[in-house]
């Protein structure tokens, strides 16, 4: 398929997922409590098929289910991605057992899962994480320290938890584990956001793991979450062009009808010309997330780069788009409840979650320079107050390993 068109079917699809969101989970979406699990809703979005086809889809599918439903209802969204997130690493590298006991709960929406990589003081350097696996003698792990901003958390019924197995050796010492919600010394509360996302800490006094609940192998996790992270890396673009979406429809039909200066506002120049831009950064946002997500698809080598490069300019359009649209309603988008009110918090985290803004410009950076060939002559040490002379080749630094 090419990257920059969808076939029929998928846009036929597109449309009924927003529709489907619209009707069977904007309902249930406003009767959840904010900054909480909403069981009914993860319940539905199971009934309806979407978390197993969540579990089943590439990720341009990834992308669309994302999209779709974030243009009618973010919540919904939103409560599908983090089940897909805490999920994957079981999917995808869990054994017989844990798949057979998790995989069918959480495509049910029964069972609500979550990915715990951030703590206190390891966010963007997802490497320098310190929750200590103290090994207990008999072949096992006591978990001790503090997992922190973590979506679903301390609600979610299973965890993707990642450990420090080894000591003094970054991302080489990570260890992936799948921690029931009811192991002994877990804890949690859930933290106040800005937008109405579930979010809160895991705390583990001595929680005990064994060889059973590993996923992948022990000091090989980091490996579990960057495969994650680069699935969903594109697909949180997704998420971004759905919001974008709404924002410029709402923009249009608004600036289309509300009567100004003896017309209407869409008759000044300065309104259509400020939609059209909005449009336009948004259809770009979108091709650069497709292409991504097909890059993803087919396996090209070219994935980081595509991926931080679509998350990167869909999150940062959406908030462009997004404030745009607030703008060009004044103070009605401001009310409370008002989807532009709604939308304007929404907006802001993805811009830090999965991979803060810098660190995509720091990955593309990297793959990048990766690829200019190496220089014969390579230059000493710039005096300091001096310039380095034009055209005298370049030796990049090695980057640090930034993630999350
Ligand atoms: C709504 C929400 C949901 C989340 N869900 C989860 C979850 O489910 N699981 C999970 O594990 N985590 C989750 N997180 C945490 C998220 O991954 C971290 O917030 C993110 O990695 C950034 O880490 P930090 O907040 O500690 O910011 P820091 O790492 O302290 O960074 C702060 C800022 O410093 C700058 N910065 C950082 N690194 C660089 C760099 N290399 N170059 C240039 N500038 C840089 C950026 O401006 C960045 O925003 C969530 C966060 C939010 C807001």
């Amino acid at each position: 398929m090419p990257a920059f068109s969808l076939d029929p079917a998928q846009t036929t699809w597109c449309a009924e997922l927003s529709a489907l969101a619209a009707e069977r989970l904007k309902p249930l979406a406003d009767q959840g409590e904010p900054g909480r699990v909403n069981r009914p809703l993860v319940a539905a979005l199971g009934e309806l098929g979407l978390l197993s086809r969540l579990f089943e889809a590439g990720a341009l599918d990834l992308c669309l289910l994302r999209e779709s439903l974030a243009r009618t209802c973010t919540e919904a969204e939103t409560a599908l991605a983090l089940q897909g997130l805490g999920t994957h690493p079981v999917a995808a590298f869990g054994t017989p057992v844990q798949r057979a006991r998790w995989l069918p709960e959480a495509a049910a929406g029964r069972a609500v899962a979550a990915f715990a990589l951030s703590e206190p003081d390891a966010g963007s350097d997802a490497a320098a994480l310190a929750l200590d696996a103290v090994p207990d003698g008999r072949g096992g792990w006591r978990l001790h320290g503090e997992k922190r901003w973590i979506s679903n958390a301390p609600e979610a019924d299973f965890a993707t938890v990642f450990a420090r197995t080894t000591r003094g050796a970054g991302a080489r010492g990570v260890t992936a584990f799948l921690v029931p919600a009811d192991r002994p010394g877990l804890g949690g509360e859930p933290l106040d956001m800005l937008a109405p996302h579930a979010l809160g800490t895991l705390t583990f006094d001595g929680v005990p793991v064994g060889p059973e609940d590993l996923l992948g192998e022990p000091d090989k996790g980091f490996r579990v979450a960057m495969n994650t992270l680069n699935l969903f890396r594109p697909s949180v673009g997704a998420f971004a062009v759905g919001m974008a979406q709404a924002a410029l429809d709402a923009a249009l039909a608004h600036t289309a009808a509300r009567p100004a200066f003896g017309g209407v506002l869409a008759d000044l120049q300065a309104v259509s010309h400020r939609v059209a831009e909005m449009a336009t950064r948004t259809e770009a946002a979108r091709l650069l997330v497709y292409a991504a997500a097909v890059a993803y698809d087919e396996g090209d080598p070219d994935v980081p780069r595509r991926s931080a490069m679509a998350k990167l300019l869909a999150t940062e359009t959406a908030q462009y788009v997004v404030d745009a649209a607030v703008q060009l309603h004044g103070a009605l988008a401001l009310q409370r409840g008002h989807l532009l009110e709604h939308l304007y918090r929404e907006v802001r985290a993805p811009r830090i979650y999965e991979g803060a803004t810098e660190v995509q410009r720091t990955i593309i950076a990297k793959e990048l320079y990766a690829k200019v060939p190496p220089t014969e002559v390579v230059p000493t040490e710039v005096p300091p107050g001096e310039r380095r002379p034009l055209g005298a080749p370049y030796a990049p630094k090695e980057p640090k390993e930034t993630t999350a």
